[in-house]
């Protein structure tokens, strides 16, 4: 296994399109690492560059303490897990997980010896004389990582792998995957538009947005300290709320303020910087309903979502015309009915405060 490190990569497509724009990342050895974003933000092209499937157009990539920047694929000793269907149908699961071997002329022995080993990681024993159409989606995920463990690569790359899976077998996968990681220790890099599976995945995650890379941290760090507005838009379910204030002081104290909305902060170095303005986030789960004497601001019911151990709740501030609308997660033993009129509190610790001129994070 071996590290994994860009350094200021930019690519831009021969038809002008910038799709890297100084990528730099020093990935560990034994870490999974996963890029994350919105369709379209460079994830792919940031891990086909890896690969050796795309060129920068500057900077550079490192395997290891080699630079691979110019090395064809097949000379970075890395493995690419595509989705499962790049199987080959006719072959059985042992014929699958061989083919790369014999393809490269290995020996018979070394291939019987790592297509057992990487039979028993991945539990794949006793499908071994199965074809793939024989095999439930999980199980075929698993050959195709199973070709790709077979190589005993300095690194795996993964691109969107359990995309064409359904809902349940994508998180039965997803643990399967994070178990694998754990087993093998092995680099692995991994490209999803899903932040959920980032989330639960990463041992990091590389939160991307516009070809550059917005925040690199372990998920529950980007979850609580989100770096920027995108950030904390993209990462959390439901999505963050968000507020463009006007900093006051109201009783000596600073309060972020708009329209019927005050809420008091913690004085500190960030209000300098803040400027007249700034745009507080809180997240759904951070908001609790109260007493219309002791809220930050009062709220009409609008929809109520039951999910089960919780409820999701759409609410409105302010009158028809002008509304902001607000999302919050409370138990169901709230009670909450459409049209009541709640007062909401957030909660004190957990505010997200943004430079509205810049978007990034000040406290
Ligand atoms: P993601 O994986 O995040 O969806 P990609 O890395 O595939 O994004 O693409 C990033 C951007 O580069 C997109 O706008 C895409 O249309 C563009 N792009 C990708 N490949 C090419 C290509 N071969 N030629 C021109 N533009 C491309």
């Amino acid at each position: 296994m071996a590290s994994v490190r860009l350094e200021d990569v930019h690519k831009t497509y021969p038809n002008g399109h910038v799709a890297a724009r100084g990528l730099t990342l020093a990935i560990e050895e034994g870490e999974l690492l996963v890029f994350v974003g919105p369709s379209g933000c460079g994830k792919s092209t940031a891990l086909r560059m890896i690969a050796g499937l795309e060129t920068p157009t500057s900077g550079r990539v490192w395997i290891g303490d080699r630079d691979v920047t110019q090395l064809p694929p097949q000379e970075r000793d890395i493995a690419m897990v595509f989705q499962s269907y790049a199987l080959y149908p006719h072959r059985t699961v042992s014929e699958n997980l061989a083919f790369g071997l014999r393809m490269r002329g290995s020996s018979r022995t070394l291939i019987e010896e790592r297509v057992g080993r990487a039979a028993s990681a991945l539990g794949l024993e006793e499908f071994l004389d199965r074809k793939p159409g024989q095999l439930s989606g999980g199980q075929r995920q698993r050959v195709a990582l199973g070709r790709a463990i077979v190589r005993e690569p300095k690194a795996f790359l993964f691109d969107e792998p359990l995309s064409n899976l359904d809902a349940k077998l994508r998180v039965d996968t997803r643990a399967e995957l994070g178990r694998l990681h754990r087993r093998l220790g092995a680099t692995m890099v991994y490209v999803t538009h899903d932040q959920e599976e980032a989330m639960t995945l990463g041992s990091r995650v590389a939160v991307m947005h516009d070809g550059v890379f917005q925040h690199v941290a372990p998920p529950m760090d980007v979850y609580s300290r989100p770096a920027n507005r995108f950030v904390a838009g993209f990462v959390g379910s439901p999505a963050m709320n968000f507020f463009d204030c006007d900093c006051e002081e109201r009783e000596g104290a600073p309060c972020l303020v708009s329209g019927a909305l005050s809420v008091p902060v913690q004085a500190g170095e960030w209000v300098r910087k803040a400027g007249p303005g700034a745009i507080l986030g809180v997240r759904p789960h951070d908001i609790e309903l109260c007493a219309a004497s002791d809220c930050d601001v009062p709220a009409r019911v609008d929809v109520v979502e039951p999910l089960g151990s919780e409820v999701l709740l759409h609410l409105q501030l302010g009158t028809d015309a002008e509304a902001e609308h607000v999302r919050a997660v409370v138990s169901p033993e709230a009670g909450a009915r459409v049209d009541d009129v709640v007062g909401l509190r957030f909660h004190r610790d957990r505010l997200h405060i943004f430079k509205s001129s810049s978007k990034t994070r000040l406290n």
